[in-house]
């Protein structure tokens, strides 16, 4: 298996490296002990996230798994899972991670709505907001059933992480292309031992039409953010950056405590 799956990486790093123009050589002849040891991981990581342009992670790992302890998760460490599923899953996963709107777009309820169905498929578009809906809902189904419900919420606490990446709200135009991973992890480093300094702020949740007007909400700010970044050609400050992850971890908190309590009156249906 492992050695298939490399054999397929490996196919992979030809082919990016054959586009960039670079000597196609796996690994450099010259320093292939060394490579092996210390670079192939870095190497394989890079043909993995170069062999899904259009969607790479948002937030590094260990910002997701932030948010969620900021917002006191006790699963906070499957926040990054959502992101683990993209490599098997592929497009099935990956366009729950973004929306690509067009600049000028107003984020609405109704938009939100109609993006639920399409979770788990395909679609250029991206449906990141439904999938906030419907993996809340799938938790509070799951959980009413006295079965385990946590790999939804954990699935749920990682879109809500990727709603406040500003560039995961706008289209992959080239400014999106050529910083999307810059920004991905300007504050991944040590910020899980800093996860206090991630800023909550009250949100009420009582209905699931209060979630999908807190979304919008979210989703807005985030994706004018997107904008102003792109026509400025700036990266996301870490001020921002730790403002965004606040939206982020405020809402989980909000939906925890909406789906703990739906999940103790919701009726179950076989
Ligand atoms: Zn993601």
């Amino acid at each position: 298996m492992t050695g298939l799956m490399n054999e397929t990486l490996m196919i992979k790093f030809l082919a990016i490296a054959a586009k960039h123009g670079r000597t196609a050589e796996y690994p450099p002849p010259l320093a292939a002990g060394f490579f092996k040891k210390y670079f192939l991981h870095a190497y394989l990581a890079f043909a993995v996230m170069a062999a899904f342009p259009g969607f790479s992670s948002a937030w590094f790992d260990e910002t997701h798994l932030a948010i969620a302890k900021a917002a006191g998760y006790p699963k906070w460490y499957n926040a990054a899972g959502a992101d683990i599923a993209k490599i098997k899953a592929g497009d099935v996963e990956s366009h729950n991670h973004r929306v690509n709107n067009p600049p000028g777009t107003l984020i609405t309820p109704e938009m939100i709505m109609g993006q639920i169905k399409k979770y788990n498929q395909i679609n250029r578009k991206g449906q990141l907001y439904g999938a906030i809906i419907q993996s809340t809902r799938d938790y509070i189904r799951v959980k009413a059933k006295g079965k385990y419900g946590e790999y939804h919420m954990a699935y749920c606490a990682h879109y809500v992480g990727d709603l406040t990446m500003p560039l995961h709200n706008i289209v992959m135009n080239d400014f999106n292309k050529k910083h999307h991973l810059t920004i991905d992890g300007i504050i991944d480093n040590g910020i899980l031992n800093n996860y206090k300094k991630i800023q909550i702020y009250s949100i009420r949740i009582r209905s699931e039409a209060d979630l999908v007007k807190e979304v919008a909400r979210i989703a807005n700010l985030s994706m004018k953010l997107g904008y102003e970044l792109s026509a400025k050609e700036r990266l996301l400050t870490r001020a921002e950056a730790y403002q965004q992850v606040g939206h982020s971890a405020s809402l989980l908190k909000a939906i925890l405590e909406y789906a703990g309590r739906q999940g103790t009156t919701t009726e179950e249906t076989p």
